[in-house]
Order: structure tokens, then sequence, then C-alpha cells
């Protein structure tokens, strides 16, 4: 529709007067690496036009506010507007809780021992096993809510504690229809191979055979999910198991992502950049050859600072060394039953205090470059023109407060799909 001098656009929704506008524009093709992720295409004072689902337009805001007419306006006077969250990393589908075992962490359990005590994921799996598709989808939208609250508008989320064909599936279901309901955006990941379940204790071999020639064909053929991931690990899926998954994941039409050098330096940054992964996630004992690679095949690193912290080990992927490296990273919450971090404002302030990235940095790890990470960016992850709008406004006039302050709800607006979902920190949904 063209302007007329005096006819201005009727659009659905103006976000006019914001301090500043974290449009993150200009990566949607490729994602941001080394100094570009603090290039965060700041506007000042600045308004965004929304139209249905989408953004129209993004500028200063008198320039704006001239132009276009809207049913809705919100003042953003004082405070951030920035693209709504993505959340690269997430097991967000299962049944249970396992707060006991923050107590056996504290004592000095490790992973791999309250594993093979049978606790850990395998308890969640049980739980999850015995949960009906009712009983996940109900404790989901909760979750849901309350992600939304924290300005998550886009997560991605892997099966895996159901370990069974059938449990997978219904995992599955569970997040397609949690996608379809809205408000939240889910990506859904295939984890079939997140644990060796007990009824192939011993037996991981005929257990990846059967994921590889039975589970991953009839997923695809369901089209219950995007990508394939393992938790590639020592004692769990090793190299050459993790690599029949993965390329059987892509034979069938799913994106290999990987669970990689978490806990051990396995290689499994080198197999990402072999089978071409979308993204390689954890990377603490990545070594410097898996990242070479990694950059040669342009695989994503996703960084979730909160794993090392509810796993209780002292260590922290190196995201400085990977920034450097010219490697894009992405950050993520690594939610799930070991790791309930539905926050990420704080998730980026962990990213700010512990892996020593800038709060710029920080931002174009959850917002575009988590967009690149799950194979989003064309729709959502920046502030622009036929971007879906997806939208947060803080209650801080600078960005730099996401970082400094530790998770502290600042959250004062959510718009998703161009719909308000969050009024003055509160759910308007
Ligand atoms: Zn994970």
């Amino acid at each position: 529709m063209q302007d007329h001098a005096l006819t201005k656009t009727r659009v659905d929704l103006i976000i006019s007067n914001a301090k500043q506008i974290i449009t993150a524009r200009g990566h949607s093709e490729k994602p941001a690496t080394g100094s570009e992720m603090e290039e965060l295409g700041i506007l000042q004072n600045a308004a965004i036009a929304i139209q249905g689902q989408e953004i129209v337009s993004v500028g200063r805001s008198n320039e704006i506010t001239n132009r276009y007419s809207a049913a809705e306006e919100i003042d953003a006077s004082g405070k951030v507007v920035m693209p709504g969250f993505v959340d690269p990393h997430t097991h967000f589908v299962f049944a249970g809780s396992r707060e006991g075992e923050l107590e056996l962490k504290i004592k000095g359990a490790g992973y791999m021992e309250i594993l093979q005590k049978g606790g850990g994921i395998l308890r969640t799996v049980r739980d999850t096993r015995a949960a009906t598709k009712d009983d996940l989808l109900q404790v989901c939208k909760e979750r849901a809510r309350n992600l939304i609250l924290h300005g998550t508008t886009t997560i991605e989320a892997k099966s895996g504690y159901g370990l069974t064909l059938h449990d997978e599936i219904k995992m599955l279901e569970v997040i397609r229809e949690l996608n379809n309901a809205g408000p939240l955006t889910l990506v859904p990941t295939f984890l079939g191979a997140h644990a060796v379940p007990p009824e192939f204790a011993g037996r991981v071999s005929d257990f990846t055979t059967l994921i590889c020639q039975e589970w991953i064909p009839e997923v695809a053929m369901r089209k219950l999910a995007v990508f394939c991931d393992v938790f590639c690990e020592k004692d769990v899926f090793e190299i050459e198991d993790s690599r029949r998954i993965l390329e059987s994941g892509k034979r069938a039409g799913l994106r290999p992502k990987i669970h990689a050098d978490e806990l051990y330096p396995l290689g499994g940054a080198e197999l990402a950049a072999e089978v071409g992964a979308i993204s390689a996630d954890h990377l603490l004992y990545v070594s410097m050859k898996g990242l070479s690679e990694m950059r040669r095949a342009g695989v994503i690193a996703v960084a979730l600072p909160g794993a090392p912290i509810t796993l209780m080990v002292d260590r922290n992927v190196d995201a400085r060394r990977i920034i450097d490296e010219n490697i894009p990273v992405a950050v993520g919450s690594d939610f799930s039953p070991s790791c309930w971090l539905d926050n990420q404002e704080l998730v980026i302030a962990l990213t700010c205090y512990k892996l020593k990235m800038t709060p710029a940095e920080a931002i174009c790890a959850s917002t575009i470059n988590a967009a690149h990470a799950i194979g989003m960016a064309k729709q959502i992850g920046s502030i622009e023109a036929d971007k879906k709008a997806d939208i947060v406004i803080l209650n801080a006039g600078d960005y730099r407060f996401l970082g400094y302050r530790l998770g502290s709800g600042m959250v004062d607006t959510v718009v998703k799909n161009g719909r308000i979902l969050v009024r003055d920190g509160r759910l308007a949904m």
C-alpha cells in the first residue's frame, strides 16, 4: 500500500518511543561470527510497525508514527526493545522432577554415578514412560507460560526420555501439539539416542541399530522431527555409534545436531563437522582440531552455561576461544530435569559472568545466532521487516542490564507473532 502524504497506513500494532531497539539485523543469511557478534544494530528513539504476525517497518519513532497509525500502540519510552529470545537447546518435555538429586550432587556424586545408580536420566525415563500424552501436555503448558514470562518466544525441544519407539513418538507428538496450539514455537529434535535404556544395558550397538533401522525412519515418516541429535559421550554413544545415528538421520531427512565433548574429549566436534551438523552443543572439552573442523564445515557452537553449574562441574566452554576462531556461538538453557533453567535473562547473565562473553555477544547468541542453530533465522531472531513480530520489551534503559542483572525479571512486554502475551510483566494471554 502506498502512503499518501496525509493518509497513514493502518497497522495492527506500533511499539513507539523505544530508548533502544536491538535489531540484531543483517545476519539472517549467515550467523554472526567474531566481532560481528557485538554488532547489534541498535536504533535510538525508535519504533516498530506490526501488521498481523509480521514486522512491517522499523525506524525512527517519529518517522514510523508519521507513516503508520495503529489499532494499538505500546509506548516503550525509556525501555529496551529486542527480539524474543530463541532457546536452541532444551529437553522441555519430561514428567516428574529430580529435586532430590541436588543433595547427592552437593555431596559429590557425579552425573555418571547418579546414572549408574538408576537415577538421573533413567529416573526421568521411568516417569515419562508412565505419563500419558495429556499428562505431558499439561505440565508443558505450564512450563511454556514460564518461558514466555521470561521473554522466550521460540525453543528447540528434544525427545529422549521415552527410549522406546512408542514413548519417543509420544514425546514428539506432545511437542507438535504444543507448537500447533501456540503461542510458543517449538522446533522438534529426535533424541532417541539420549541414553541407553535398562533393557539394552551393555548392548549399545544393538540399541543403535534399532534406532537407525526402525525408529528414525518411523519418526521421519511421521514428520515428527526436524533434527536428529545424539548424546555422544564416553561410555554412552561413542563416536562410531553416534556417526551411525546421525548418518541414518540424514538419510531420512533429519539434520544432525550433537551433544559433543561435554564430559570428555571424545571428538564429538570433529564428528559434527564430518556429518555436517547444524550445531555442536556443550563443547567443554572440544579440541583445537575439532574447532577448526567446525569452522570449515560451518557448524554453530551452542554454549549451555547452566549445564556445568547444575552438574557441579568446575569447567566451562571456552567461548572466547570459539569466538576468536570465528565460529558462530549460540547460547541455550539446556532446560531439563537436571538443569531446570527457564529464565533466559539468567542464561544471559551466566553467559557473561561464566563464559566471559559481553552482553552484546550474549544477546546475539540468544537471538539471531540461536535462530540459525535451529534453522529459523529467515523467520525470527532479529527485528527486521518481513520477520515474525517476536519482540521483548525490557524495563531497562540500556541493553547491558541484560547480563549485568542476574536474572532479575526485567521483561515488561512480550509480543509473539504480533500478539501481546505479556504486559507489565504479567501474562495477558
Ligand atoms: Zn542437552
